[in-house]
């Protein structure tokens, strides 16, 4: 019983966590189409440091420029001043030649550096929007793998199949003669149908799993 509940919290969970990843993917897919128009900037500044998050050209990167070893990391002052811009595009793989001229340059748009000084401190990180729409379409993705798989089995289970492998189980309710599968037939609870449909039991506990 516990494991149901818990195999449900968790798909909950994982539900939620796609539903999250896909609306971040919608927002990167439509910031990704529009960044080739014009720059979607955000700029933080504070009295230590000054971050920019910018979206152009297909490019999304945050650069953060500090005073000193704190500067990077300069949270706590909570003056920061926020500000949104929309500029024309421009080629974001440039800016690390300025900033990092030690560092390697950007390769297939991935670049990343970090330089602390005592003096003044950099960072910087450029993904390509791709890679970010690519990466948040993944969770939403397997979110519907799983979400169609688990109707096939309960479309099977209500039919009398084998959750498995479809075999016509209803001569052995309970039981596939085909693959070997012990399952809670239709009608038998539907969560423990559920978690049964999901998990097949190993041959040592399959004479117990059999319901009543
Ligand atoms: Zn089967």
């Amino acid at each position: 019983m516990a494991g149901i509940v818990l195999w449900r919290f968790g798909r909950i969970f994982f539900l939620f966590l796609a539903g999250v990843s896909l609306l971040l993917c919608v927002a990167a897919a439509g910031l990704w189409v529009r960044s080739y128009a014009a720059a979607q900037n955000v700029y933080r500044r504070s009295a230590q440091s000054t971050l920019i998050a910018a979206v152009s050209r297909g490019e999304c990167g945050v650069l953060i420029l500090g005073d000193g070893e704190g500067g990077l990391n300069s949270t706590g002052d909570g003056a920061a001043d926020w500000e949104w811009s929309r500029e024309p595009s421009s080629d974001l793989l440039e800016v690390p030649a300025g900033y990092f001229p030690e560092a390697p340059p950007p390769v297939a748009g991935f670049f990343f550096s970090r330089v602390v000084g005592s003096v003044d401190s950099r960072m910087m990180i450029l993904l390509p929007m791709g890679f970010v729409v690519t990466l948040t379409a993944l969770l939403p993705l397997s979110a519907a793998v799983s979400i169609r798989r688990l109707r096939a089995k309960r479309r099977r289970l209500s039919a009398g199949c084998c959750p498995g492998c479809g075999y016509d189980c209803r001569a052995t309710p309970g039981r596939c003669s085909e693959c070997g599968r012990v399952f809670a037939a239709a009608g038998a609870g539907g969560a423990a149908a559920e978690l049964q449909a999901r998990t097949p039991a190993p041959p040592s506990e399959r004479q117990n799993a059999v319901p009543d």
